[in-house]
């Protein structure tokens, strides 16, 4: 049975140990890894989205594409995608989205960079307040912003959750987030990029935070509008903005965000996937597509994410 690997060519010495190793233990015997392969014989392709591989027509006989993202916004709406498609949700890529959000979290919250920058050697024993103290909103309450919103949680942090569809304890539509905005001091950006949560954080969206508030976006760089934030930031309003994802990546020598006192730029790297973990999510999945059981993380096309 091949599965085809279509990833960047520096992946493939981690895949070409780690999943076989999974499917072995996940008690599929009979896959062959490969990175090249007649299409009309491939039973599952696992796909990195930054591969050049477009036109899935040719994929007659494929069970499943399994993404090794849990973006899916440049392949879900591929209309030669006939095949089910599944996200990554994977416990190694939820840890280090955590410990980037937890960090950073912290550091603002701590004002930390006051500390660490001293040249005056200024004596400043303002103390912070308890985490108790600091709202925080979670836009994006799933895989991801859940575990997030659970480690705050964990050390106090008050965390509003922001989400699509109605659940207990959560805020949803418009009217909730108008009100998680309002109330956030550090504002985490956890959603997809869809045509509805592109520019969510607009200019109007964005005078609702508290002055002084902090952004974190280790969402996708569409989220924000990127002069709406500029504008916040440079008249005070928005405290302090840290940025993992862009609307172009990496992004450019000249980009504002670069030089600006108060963004601080990480190059995407706040979760990314592991093959020590991400094969055995791969190997789950064509275990069930080999016994007839449904798919794990399969993404709807019309909702898009
Ligand atoms: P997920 O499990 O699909 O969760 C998405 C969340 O966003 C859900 O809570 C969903 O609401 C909410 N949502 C979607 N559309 C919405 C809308 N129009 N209005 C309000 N809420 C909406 O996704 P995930 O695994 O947590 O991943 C989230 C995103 O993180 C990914 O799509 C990707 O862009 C980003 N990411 C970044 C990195 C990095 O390294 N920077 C790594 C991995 C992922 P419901 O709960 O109501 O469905």
């Amino acid at each position: 049975m091949p599965l085809i690997l279509f990833a960047a060519p520096s992946l493939w010495p981690e895949y070409r140990d780690a999943l076989p190793a999974a499917l072995a233990e996940a008690g599929v015997d009979d896959a062959t890894l490969v990175t090249e392969a007649d299409p009309a014989k491939v039973d599952y392709i696992v796909y990195a989205p930054a591969s050049p591989l477009r036109d899935f027509t040719p994929y007659t006989r494929t069970k499943a594409v399994l993404n090794l993202w849990a973006g899916v916004e440049r392949i879900v709406g591929n209309a030669t995608l006939t095949q089910p498609l599944a996200r990554m949700v994977d416990p190694g890529l939820t840890e280090g989205m955590v410990e980037w959000v937890v960090g950073h979290t912290l550091r603002h919250h701590l004002g930390m960079d006051r500390h660490i920058v001293n040249p005056g050697r200024v004596w400043d024993p303002t103390c912070p307040p308890l985490a108790r103290e600091r709202p925080v909103t979670m836009l994006g309450m799933g895989a991801l912003g859940a575990a997030c919103a659970n480690a705050l949680r964990a050390l106090h942090f008050p965390v509003t959750g922001w989400s699509r569809t109605e659940k207990p304890g959560q805020l949803h539509g418009e009217h909730g987030l108008r009100k998680a905005l309002s109330s956030a001091q550090i504002l985490i950006a956890l959603l997809p990029k869809t045509p509805e949560t592109e520019n969510i954080l607009n200019a109007d969206r964005l005078a609702l935070l508290p002055k002084g508030a902090v952004i974190l976006n280790p969402g996708r760089g569409p989220l924000i509008d990127d002069s709406a934030l500029l504008a916040a930031l440079n008249r005070g309003h928005i405290g302090h903005a840290t940025l993992d994802v862009f609307r172009v990546e990496p992004l450019p020598q000249d980009h504002p965000y670069w030089s600006h006192p108060r963004v601080t730029v990480t190059p995407h790297i706040a979760a990314d996937t592991r093959a020590f973990t991400a094969s055995r999510v791969i190997a789950e999945n064509i275990r069930r597509g080999e016994t007839g059981e449904p798919f794990l993380h399969l993404v709807d096309r019309v909702r898009g994410y």
